[in-house]
């Protein structure tokens, strides 16, 4: 059996009973940043009973050992840094061996960026779209240019250092009105949400950090609406 066991994203009483259990009993626990996973073990009394690491260096041959184990019959817990397992992180390569080993792939659900983002943001969330993070370079300015043809709610997970380049960027293909609102340090100390027009929150950002922006950063936009429309049209 793979448990994908979702960890919190920085408040450590956001897992779930269910993810304290399976963690305890799982004959390996693999995990992204062992020294990260550690710090949550201690905090709920966790004692792994084998710890390997799993991350974006070593996920195709450390998935293939781990598929060797779970079809000898162990069961493997899944963390990744934070959050749910699967989203923007390295855990593709596992749940695809083991499905191909026809072995159970259970998600323990819990804490995501995404999702915390989107359900403070305001926006309509009957539907939205995934972006995950942009590429660095080839790819970007067409992924740009659709998310700003995008009709439902766009998230945007992006880095502390480079998340002013990404607003200035959607200002150039979306305008600076289009609404948009950033989670940032969701469920830590600093946790704020910047909303507003995307100038604004560029601008409210610009002022606090003149420099980079500081903390671990989600942007949740509107979909195109007919005003956009029109702005672009000015
Ligand atoms: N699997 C994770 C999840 O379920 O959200 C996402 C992993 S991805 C490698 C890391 C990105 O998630 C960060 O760059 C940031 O965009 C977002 N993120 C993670 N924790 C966050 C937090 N506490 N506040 C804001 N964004 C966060």
């Amino acid at each position: 059996m793979l448990y994908l066991v979702a960890t919190p994203i920085g408040n450590l009483e956001d897992i779930s009973l269910r993810a304290i259990r399976v963690l305890q009993e799982a004959d390996i626990i693999a995990c992204e940043d062992t020294r990260h996973a550690r710090t949550l073990f201690e905090r709920h009394g966790i004692r792994p009973r084998r710890l390997v690491s799993y991350h974006s260096h070593n996920e195709r041959s450390r998935a293939a050992e781990l598929a060797e184990d779970l079809r000898t019959g162990a069961s493997v817990a899944l963390v990744t840094d934070a959050g749910t397992p699967g989203i923007s992180d390295p855990a593709w390569a596992i749940v695809k061996e083991a499905i191909g080993l026809d072995i159970e792939v259970v998600p323990i659900p819990g804490a995501c960026a995404a999702i915390a983002a989107l359900s403070g943001s305001g926006m309509d969330t009957t539907r939205f779209a995934f972006e995950g993070f942009l590429p660095l370079k080839k790819g970007r300015r067409t992924r740009l240019a659709e998310i700003a043809n995008e009709e439902r709610t766009v998230v945007l997970y992006e880095s502390p250092h480079r998340i002013k380049r990404l607003l200035e960027e959607l200002i150039g293909v979306c305008g600076p009105h289009r609404e948009a609102s950033l989670a940032r340090e969701i469920t830590k100390l600093h946790e704020e949400f910047v909303r507003g027009p995307l100038l604004d929150v560029l601008t409210r950002l610009d002022e606090r950090f003149p420099e980079s922006v500081k903390g671990e950063c989600v942007l949740v936009l509107s979909g195109r609406r007919d005003r956009d429309v029109a702005d672009e049209n000015e």
